[in-house]
């Protein structure tokens, strides 16, 4: 599969798969992945304000969604980005959103799978540790949302599918806004 396949299937605008490698005795796939040279807005990921230079390029890896029978991890180039306001500050990546080791799509699968499973199954089915589950589940963005999602105005709880519906409403609600 070329560079170019993997860069549609990834789907991340504005960034683009440069180099894979692919572990077939592991299955494991490995993506290394920055930005296209057109998207060039930097924001603070202190302030949420226009950075304006790059200072230093950075790289992360963080476990993403499995690609068929492939667990995948990306390579991920970032910047540390010189704020008017803040200074030196590592960018905002919508697609990286925390300190752990996950991508957003990787963390929202989590999320999800936590909504109809025990964490423990959860965590076998993805190979994570149950603390590590429950601190994902935690972060997921409907999850302060769902206990409201739960009840309708009169106090009496909603049917399990209009649940659900609700649910994925909020998950979509809950969803930042792309800017490009
Ligand atoms: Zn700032």
């Amino acid at each position: 599969m070329t560079e170019r396949e993997l860069t549609s299937i990834l789907g991340w605008p504005g960034y683009k798969v440069y180099r894979h490698e692919i572990d077939e005795e592991k299955r494991a796939l490995r993506l290394w992945v920055r930005r296209k040279r057109d998207n060039k807005i930097l924001i603070c990921g202190n302030c949420g304000g226009r950075a304006g230079r790059v200072e230093e390029v950075r790289e992360r890896e963080l476990r993403h969604l499995p690609c068929m029978k492939y667990q995948t991890w990306l390579m991920v180039e970032y910047y540390r980005v010189n704020c008017t306001k803040c200074g030196l500050r590592t960018e905002r990546v919508d697609q990286m959103p925390g300190k752990a080791p996950f991508t957003k799509d990787f963390e929202d699968e989590v999320g999800l799978a936590c909504e109809s499973a025990a964490v423990r199954q959860v965590a076998r089915c993805f190979g994570l540790a149950a603390s590590t589950v429950r601190a994902i589940d935690l972060r997921y963005p409907v999850h302060a949302l769902r206990n409201a999602c739960r009840e309708r105005s009169d106090g009496r709880r909603l049917p399990l599918h209009r649940q659900k519906q609700r649910n994925a409403r909020a998950h979509q609600l809950a969803q930042p806004r792309l800017l490009w």
